[in-house]
Order: C-alpha cells, then sequence, then structure tokens
C-alpha cells in the first residue's frame, strides 16, 4: 500500500499550523510542524517529507533562509516548498522565494480549499515525474539490457557480422568476422569490405547487390567472398541497411555465413547421387539433364548434338560363366575405354546395367557421328581379360540427332531407344540412325499389344499339337503345345511375332495359365479315350519362369483337368535358366517334386556348359533345329548332334530332335542313339482333334 504524503510546516504561528495539521490530516496527509526555520532544517532531515510549507517570516531563522538551507540538502533539492507570506502584495519576498528554489507561493490568511489544490497539483505532478522517472529508468535499463545482449550474440554468433557507415567503411566487426575471414577487429576496422572481394563475381554483381540494398533495404544470397590468406569461400550473405528515425541509411549490417563445408558435403552429395558408384560416370538422372542442357547450348548456337545409346551384346553371358563380380570388373572397364575415345566436351553415362548413354556435341556432318561410333567400336575390339580368359564384347548402338528427329528431349530419348532396338537384331557391333519406319514399327508393336490384350478374352487363340515320334517303336508318345492366335481380320500370327510382346508386356502370364490349363484339359481327354502313355509337352517362357506363382499355377491345372503329373513335360530354355543358376535349379526341383518332366528346348543355341548341363534336375534334351536341319550335308553339324546325343545319353538324359524333316535326318539320328524325334516328317503341329486322329492312326 503506498504510504500518505508527508506534509512539514514550518511556522512560528502555532495556532496556524495546528489548524493546517489537523485539517490536512483530515485529507490523508502525514503532517508534521515546526516553530521556525532551524527546527524546519532539523525535522526535515528527520522526517523526509515529500512537500514544505515555510511561512516567509519567522524567529531565529526566516523562511526564505531555511528554504534555501533545505535546498541545499541532497534529500531538499527535489522537494518542492511553498511559501507562506502574511504581507499584502510582497513582491520582493514572492522572487526572493522563488529564487530560493520555491515552488509556490500562497498569501495569509490562508484558503484551505486554494492550498490544498496546490498541494495536490504539485504532489501530483511529483508522482508524475516520479514514475515517469522510473519508466524512463526502467526503459534504460532495457536498453542496456537488451545492448548487452545484443554485443553477447554478436561475440557468440558463428555467422561473420560486419557494420559499416554509410559511406562503406567498416565500423566493427564481432569474433566470427575475424575467425572465419582472417582479418581482426582492428586489421578491418576503418577499412572497406572489399577487402573480402574474390574474383567469382562481375561488377555486374555487385552493382546489382548496391541497387537492391538501396532500393529494397537488403540483399541476401550466395556469393564468394575471399579470406585473408587469398583462399575464396562460398559465404549465405545477407545485407541490411539501417535507417534512422527519418529513413535515412546510416549503416549497413552484413551477416555472413561460411557454406565452404555445406559446399563440400553438398558436393560429395551430389556425386553420391548423381553418378554411378561403379564407373563414376553420371546416372541416368544426371544423364537425361545433361543432354537437355547440350540440346539447349544447340539450340542457342545453332548446332546439332548426337546421342547415342550403347548396349552390350549379350552381356548376360559374361555375368552367367564369370560371376557379378567380374561382370562389374568388366563393366568398369568398358565405361572407361568408351569414355577414352569420345572427345573432351562430349559426355558419357552409365544408364543401367550394359547400357551406356553418350551426347556428342557440336555435330557437323553425319561422318563426326559415324567416327565416333567406330572409334568406340574400335575401344571394345580389344579382348576383355577375365580369370586368364579372353572376352569379346561387341556392342549395339541407337543413334538420333537434335534437333533433327525431334526437339523434345523425352521423345528423342524414346526415339534413340528405338534405334537401339533396330541395331540389336543385326549380329556384333552395329549402329542404327533414328528413321521414321522405327516410329511407324513401334506404332504396330503398340497396337499388336492392345490386340493382344484382347485376344484372350476374345478367345482367338488355340493350342495346335506337335506329335514326338519314338524313334525305335515308332510310336507317337508325346505332343508338344503350340499355340496359335487367329487374328480377325489378319489370319493366323506366328507365336514368334507374338510371344516376346507378350513377354514384354506380361500379358504372357494370363495366357501361359490358359496355355497350361488347356493343354492339361486335352492331354485328359486323350488318355482317357485310350492315350495311356501321352506325354504332353508345354513351353515355359521366361517370365512365366520366374513367376512367384507358377507352382501354384501348374498344381491348379494338374487339379482340375486330373491330369496326372507325369504325363505333363515343361520346356524350357537354356538362357532361361542360365540368368540365377542356383534359383533356377530350386525352382526346377519344385517342378520335378510335382512329379513333372523338364526338357531343355532349343539346346546347342544357348551357353550352357556340360558342367553346368549336369547341375540342373533335366529329364530330356532337345536338339535346337538349326543343328538338325544341315545334319545329313554338313559335317560340323553331324558331329554336333552326336556329341549332345551321346553326351545326353550319358548324362542318363532322354534325348529328343526338334525339326526332323527327311528320313535320312531321322535314320541318323535313331543310328546315333537319339531316342525321340518330332518335325514336319511326322506332322506339322495340328489342331486338338486331329491330332487325336494322327495319334490314333499312328500308333494303329
Ligand atoms: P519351339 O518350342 O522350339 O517350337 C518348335 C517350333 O518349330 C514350332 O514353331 C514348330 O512349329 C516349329 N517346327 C516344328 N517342326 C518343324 C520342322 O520340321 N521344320 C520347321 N522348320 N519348323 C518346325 P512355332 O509353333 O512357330 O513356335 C515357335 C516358338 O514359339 C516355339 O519354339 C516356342 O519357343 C514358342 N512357342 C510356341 N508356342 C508356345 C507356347 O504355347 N508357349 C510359349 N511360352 N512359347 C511358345
Ligand atoms: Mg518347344
Ligand atoms: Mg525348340
Amino acid at each position: 500500500m503506498k504510504r500518505s504524503w508527508r506534509i512539514l510546516i514550518v511556522d512560528d504561528d502555532t495556532f496556524l499550523w495546528n489548524w493546517l495539521k489537523d485539517s490536512l490530516s483530515l485529507l490523508d496527509y502525514e503532517v508534521e510542524a515546526a516553530e521556525n526555520g532551524l527546527q524546519g532544517i532539523e525535522l526535515f532531515q528527520k522526517f523526509t517529507p515529500d512537500l514544505v510549507l515555510m511561512d516567509a517570516m519567522m524567529p531565529i531563522m526566516g523562511g526564505l533562509e531555511a528554504c534555501q538551507q533545505i535546498k541545499a540538502l541532497p534529500a531538499g533539492k527535489n522537494i518542492p516548498i511553498i511559501m507562506m507570506t502574511g504581507i499584502k502584495e510582497d513582491d520582493e519576498t514572492v522572487i526572493q522565494s522563488f529564487d530560493a528554489g520555491c515552488h509556490d507561493f500562497v498569501t495569509k490568511p490562508i484558503n484551505l480549499t486554494v492550498l490544498e489544490r496546490r498541494i495536490h497539483t504539485i504532489l501530483s505532478g511529483i508522482l508524475s515525474e516520479e514514475k515517469l522517472a522510473l519508466s524512463n529508468r526502467a526503459a534504460l535499463e532495457s536498453i542496456s539490457d537488451q545492448l548487452k545482449i545484443t554485443s553477447l550474440v554478436l561475440e557468440k554468433a558463428t555467422e561473420a557480422v560486419l557494420i559499416t557507415d554509410l559511406g562503406g567503411t567498416i565500423q566493427s566487426v564481432n569474433p566470427a568476422f575475424t575467425t572465419i575471414t582472417g582479418y581482426s577487429f582492428k586489421e578491418a576496422v576503418g577499412k572497406k569490405p572489399n577487402i573480402l572481394r574474390s574474383e567469382h563475381h562481375e561488377e555486374s554483381f555487385y552493382k546489382a547487390l548496391w541497387e537492391a540494398l538501396f532500393s529494397q533495404g537488403s540483399w541476401r544470397g550466395e556469393m564468394w567472398n575471399r579470406r585473408k590468406n587469398g583462399e575464396a569461400f562460398p559465404v549465405m550473405q545477407n545485407i541490411t541497411a539501417i535507417q534512422d528515425k527519418y529513413g535515412e541509411i546510416t549503416h549497413f549490417v552484413s551477416i555472413f555465413t561460411d557454406l565452404t563445408n555445406c559446399k563440400k558435403n553438398q558436393d560429395n552429395q551430389d556425386l553420391i547421387t548423381t553418378h554411378d558408384p561403379l564407373t563414376g560416370l553420371p546416372d541416368r538422372h544426371l544423364y537425361s539433364e545433361q543432354v537437355k542442357q547440350a540440346a539447349l547450348r544447340a539450340g542457342r548456337n545453332g548446332s546439332k548434338v548426337a546421342i547415342l545409346l550403347i548396349n552390350m551384346n549379350s552381356f548376360r553371358r559374361v555375368n552367367d560363366s564369370m560371376g557379378y563380380l567380374q561382370g562389374d570388373a568388366v563393366l568398369k572397364e568398358i565405361g572407361s575405354r568408351l569414355k577414352g575415345s569420345i572427345k573432351s566436351g562430349d559426355l558419357i553415362s552409365r544408364l543401367r546395367g550394359d547400357e551406356f548413354g553418350i551426347v556428342l556435341v557440336e555435330i557437323i556432318t553425319l561422318q563426326d557421328v559415324t567416327d565416333t561410333i567406330q572409334k568406340l567400336f574400335q575401344s571394345l575390339s580389344c579382348p576383355f581379360i577375365l580369370q586368364e580368359h579372353e572376352i569379346i564384347i561387341t556392342a549395339s548402338i541407337g543413334v538420333t540427332l537434335f534437333p533433327d528427329d525431334h526437339q523434345d528431349i523425352e521423345t528423342l530419348l524414346q526415339k534413340t531407344d528405338r534405334a537401339l532396338s533396330q541395331a540389336k537384331e543385326q549380329e556384333g557391333n552395329s549402329f542404327q540412325f533414328f528413321t521414321p519406319d522405327l516410329d511407324s514399327q513401334a506404332c504396330q508393336r503398340l497396337s499388336m499389344e492392345s490386340n493382344l490384350r484382347k485376344a484372350l478374352t476374345n478367345q482367338e487363340f488355340t493350342l495346335f499339337y506337335q506329335p514326338k515320334v519314338d524313334l525305335i517303336s515308332k510310336k507317337v508318345v508325346g505332343t508338344e503345345a503350340l499355340i496359335r492366335w487367329f487374328q480377325p481380320g489378319r489370319g493366323t500370327v506366328p507365336p514368334v511375332e507374338f510371344i516376346p510382346l507378350a513377354e514384354e508386356s506380361g500379358l504372357i502370364i494370363p495366357m501361359g495359365n490358359w496355355i497350361l490349363n488347356t493343354a492339361c484339359q486335352n492331354a485328359r481327354e486323350w488318355i482317357e479315350n485310350g492315350a495311356c502313355s501321352l506325354q504332353v509337352s508345354v513351353n515355359i517362357s521366361s517370365r512365366q519362369f520366374q513367376d512367384p506363382f507358377i507352382i501354384a499355377t501348374l498344381q491348379e491345372a494338374l487339379e482340375k483337368s486330373g491330369l496326372p503329373a507325369s504325363c505333363l513335360e515343361l520346356e524350357i530354355t537354356e538362357s532361361l535358366v542360365m540368368g540365377n543358376v542356383e534359383e533356377a535349379i530350386r525352382i526346377l526341383r519344385e517342378f520335378k517334386d510335382l512329379g513333372l518332366k523338364i526338357s531343355m528346348d532349343d539346346f546347342g543355341t544357348g551357353y550352357s556348359s556340360l558342367s553346368y548341363l549336369k547341375k540342373f534336375p533335366i529329364d530330356i534334351l532337345k536338339i535346337d533345329q538349326s543343328f538338325v536341319r544341315d545334319l545329313v550335308h554338313d559335317a560340323s553339324d553331324a558331329a554336333l548332334v552326336k556329341a549332345i546325343i551321346s553326351m545326353g545319353n550319358n548324362l542318363g538324359l532322354t534325348v529328343i530332335a526338334e525339326g526332323v524333316e527327311t528320313v535320312e535326318q531321322a535314320l541318323f539320328l535313331r543310328q546315333e542313339g537319339c531316342d525321340m524325334a518330332q518335325g514336319y516328317l511326322y506332322s506339322k503341329p495340328i489342331e486338338k482333334n486331329l491330332f487325336a486322329q494322327f495319334f490314333r492312326e499312328y500308333n494303329r
């Protein structure tokens, strides 16, 4: 609770001060009184009043002197004194009183209301002054606190802070500035910030910076500065213009962070995320960015860019036979050989697996492109040495030109892909420039794919069957299911045309399921009708082989049809099992566990070695028709066929030859110990009812 105001009355008129004392006490003032100036000064020091009422004329010490003395006291300096006088129009005393430091003046007889008003006014004035003083003090304290905090922040900040005046002369820097730049406070103050200037920016950069500072009051951005030791370093810089209360710029404060480490991390990060870790070449994300940039530059200067897509031929063979580690070593070597064959400024990336992308810039004639392609082939021509083996690698290259083939980069890359597919159809090193023909081929493929999707629901597929004849008993012992597509309006589409497409699009899975179910059902009917020992074989494609549901699909087809598992044979090819040998063996074992027979189709065209063949749990070797074709006239084919037969026999496998068209071929095969034959000599693939008829008649 606030204490009441204290008033000291100094007057020799005891009647007056008693009356005043009583009256003011009633108004809640605390009042003390003294009879003369001397007493008054004494009491003042004890009582410490907020206001003094002083009689001008008193014995021992008059009011004026007492007033002067009180004012001389440290505690009295600011205490208001109201002089009281009994003399009318005593101008002299009034003047003297004010000179002595009095605040106000009243004449006797005292009008209590007037006096009280005056006291109140003076004291409330003091109060507000006190308040003001207090709040000023608080403000000052808070400013000083803030200054303390600010200087602490500047002291401890990891960002460099530099303050200049309007003319750009450095006024102050903080310790971080010294740490980062190497300039001490003393060395920096008084200099211009251009002590930090690096050669990374042109004059126009600094001009734009100053313009922004004057027009917008601040500038923020990344820039390069230079340390005292001469090293340039990147910073994130923030410069602010400081204005006075009239809006005039007085100072500039520049705060910057050293980005050296961030940049290093970023660069490493960029290198990791944009480069292929094996070859160290840009990856395909960076590649498409580089193609875009190269095209942009070419567009500006009117030059051409060639885009080359390079794919190694049969690279899988290397991985399969030598393992992935060795395969990686070859890819690394390929990357560096290709890189060494292009001129500086041209770009090379590893896109995926054995595929590389090359961008040739500033192409003037097509000869420039073909010359480089020849160099690329040349670089690969020297054999790769792996574990004392020499490996020959050939490549296929698809080429497009910007802007000739297309201006849109995505489209251009698709066209390069098409050109590569075309190049892949040729053997050995080959390249193919994009031609509009390839586009129409791609369109055809697209429409074929959509037709293929409809074909399954529209029941446009049929299974044909080609008999397999036992060369000793001369009986039909098996039959191979071969799919046929009767496309309305086009006729029969050969499987070689649509099976690869079905593989690529994934349609082979539902199609394969249909084939399995149909073949099992048909075989079950024939067996029911007396063809007891008939085996039906179904071709299994790569995608089906890898399908995680293949076992379930097989089980379902057998269960639904009621065909004994021992009557079903699966024809697989070498390429299908050579990718991941261990996994392939696992799957084949599962087939075997179901009770199925496994035949290695087109044998001799793949890369399986004898040692591999032993590993696979297969039952039948099917000699590819390409060796059978010239068997009678070509000694090397004959030798090969002989070798395969004897190898198969030795491994306890049943050997069958496909594509047997002549009696001579059949005789040769039988003589060499081949167990079975299949081919036009006996029958072309035929429709299911015809096969049933053929089976009955042939075996009779
Ligand atoms: P493949 O499994 O090696 O089938 C043998 C191919 O040779 C068949 O061609 C057959 O008609 C043909 N052929 C049979 N005997 C002779 C002959 O004496 N001389 C000649 N020149 N050719 C003969 P097709 O039916 O056109 O099948 C070609 C390939 O398409 C098949 O080769 C097989 O890989 C695939 N294919 C066929 N049907 C299916 C199927 O239902 N599923 C899967 N996944 N692939 C199939
Ligand atoms: Mg086959
Ligand atoms: Mg075959």
